[in-house]
């Protein structure tokens, strides 16, 4: 248990309806009582958990700062399972800050990001797939993030993993008691035959958890999408168009989009970051040439291209040396751009330059082909990113990684099985198992838990 008492503004700083100053900690009540003003009658012994007291907040020359509401929450049954005040005031940047300062006068210290959180797992009340489903939470950007995270909160992953790590322990278990009494167990009482099929699935309910990660990866972090092509094609048209918004500054005189322009988008229930690239041709000139490079860079941390072309203008080779910007992993479609003018350029020498290409034609200006557009680039994104699992419990990296870990133990616990003496088999099997509770937090260092929970924006 943690005893000092964190304080941190909990709602985005802003104008708004309600904004929350939130206090966990030993003195949490006692800091709160030193500024807070009721209106109620309030009990001798205390306030009346969870129940929301009318008031006012005073500053220490008796002024008031806000009329509040403030809810008492004592332990162990709150979101730290320590004490726990909410003060709801006017949301407004300079009110909340003033709260906040007295509550920081009155004794608390300022909470580093996720520092709650953190308090909820280390006081036992969620594990550490739980906190970062709460993360996952704060970031969500499509429904489906929001769904998956909601199923993470409510702990589904824990409950995943805990029922495959009672499995290996009982795996484990003759082994275990084998070593342990050998003069009571026989090496004939274990069934090599039996334990390898319980390995065998063991090592498929592993990998059937990793089924669509990149997918619902996808659907939770975003999709990065970089639009490239030669100058003056309709790049940025075609972004605003997308976008229906005018962010990207349209001109006629080629090269002038020298710096990336993002935009954000939801399409197919992907989150999706557009990238407006610099045009890509042969130039001598140096800011050109710097615009190009970082184009180059865009274009290659995306998972999709859409390359634009001018359907007015003859395919050049600059379009060529654009086609092979596409790296192995990546998808990319062929936007014929301009069909509203007067046509040179058609499907099949866009196909014959770009076979394995998607081609869709467009008027960016008159926004005519988006719809199909859109279509295409979440069809292609369906198809890159492999079918979504329906029950996703594994979306981060960091669990990926674990689970593909503890497979390898697994695997390497059957090689054993034919090879090695029991020991081998035995160890591996706790090396997954110490491996798993890397998920829920069992067995991480503090250096990690700091990193997860810096991730965490403050208050939360
Ligand atoms: P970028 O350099 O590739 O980003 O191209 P822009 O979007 O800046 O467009 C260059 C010029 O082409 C501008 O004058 C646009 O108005 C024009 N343009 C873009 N898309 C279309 C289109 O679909 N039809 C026509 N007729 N003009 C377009």
């Amino acid at each position: 248990m943690e005893h000092d008492t964190i304080a941190a503004i909990s709602t985005p700083l802003g104008e708004g309806g309600i904004g929350i100053v939130r206090l966990s900690g030993d003195d949490a009540f006692n800091i709160t009582n030193n500024i807070f003003k009721s209106t109620q009658k309030r009990d001798k012994c205390g306030p009346k958990p969870r129940y929301l007291y009318h008031g006012y907040i005073k500053d220490f020359e008796n002024n008031i700062i806000d009329e509040v509401l403030v809810s008492f929450m004592p332990e162990p049954h709150t979101y730290t399972r320590e004490n726990v005040v909410e003060i709801n005031c006017h949301s407004g940047i300079f009110t909340l800050r003033s709260i906040l300062n007295l509550v920081l006068q009155s004794g608390a210290r300022a909470a580093k990001p996720g520092e709650f959180t953190k308090r909820a797992f280390i006081n036992g009340r969620i594990d550490l797939s739980q906190a970062e489903a709460v993360l996952n939470m704060t970031k969500a950007y499509s429904e489906e993030a929001v769904k998956t995270a909601a199923r993470g909160i409510h702990g589904e992953l824990t409950g995943t993993v805990e029922s495959l790590k009672e499995k290996i322990i009982e795996i484990r278990a003759p082994m275990e008691a084998l070593f342990d009494y050998p003069d009571e167990f026989e090496t004939d009482g274990i069934n090599y035959e039996e334990i390898e099929k319980e390995l065998i699935e063991l090592d498929k309910e592993l990998m059937k958890l990793l089924q669509g990660v990149e997918k619902n990866r996808a659907f939770q972090e975003g999709v990065s999408v970089a639009i490239i092509g030669k100058p003056n094609v309709g790049k940025s048209s075609l972004l605003n168009a997308l976008l229906q918004k005018q962010r990207a500054i349209v001109h006629e005189i080629p090269g002038t989009t020298r710096d990336l322009l993002e935009g954000y988008m939801n399409l197919g229930g992907y989150p999706i970051k557009l990238v407006d690239t610099a045009g890509i041709q042969g130039t001598e000139d140096p800011v050109e040439k710097q615009g190009i490079e970082l184009s180059r860079k865009a274009a290659s941390k995306a998972k999709l291209l859409i390359m634009v072309t001018d359907g007015s203008k003859n395919w050049t080779n600059d379009d060529d040396e654009i086609a092979a910007l596409k790296n192995k992993g990546q998808g990319m479609l062929v936007v014929i751009n301009k069909i509203d003018l007067d046509r040179q350029l058609d499907i099949e020498t866009v196909k014959r330059h770009c076979p394995d290409a998607r081609v869709v034609e467009t008027a960016a200006v008159k926004s005519e082909g988006i719809k199909n557009l859109e279509e295409a680039v979440t069809e292609l994104l369906d198809e890159l990113l492999g079918t979504g699992e329906e029950n996703p419990v594994v979306v981060s990296i960091r669990h990926e990684e674990i689970i593909k870990d503890a497979g390898e133990s697994i695997k390497s616990a059957l090689n054993a099985l034919k090879i090695d003496p029991l020991e081998m088999v035995s160890l591996e099997l706790q090396n997954a198992n110490e491996k798993l509770g890397e998920i829920t937090g069992e067995t991480v260092n503090e250096k990690l838990l700091d990193k997860i929970f810096s991730e965490f924006c403050l208050g939360k």
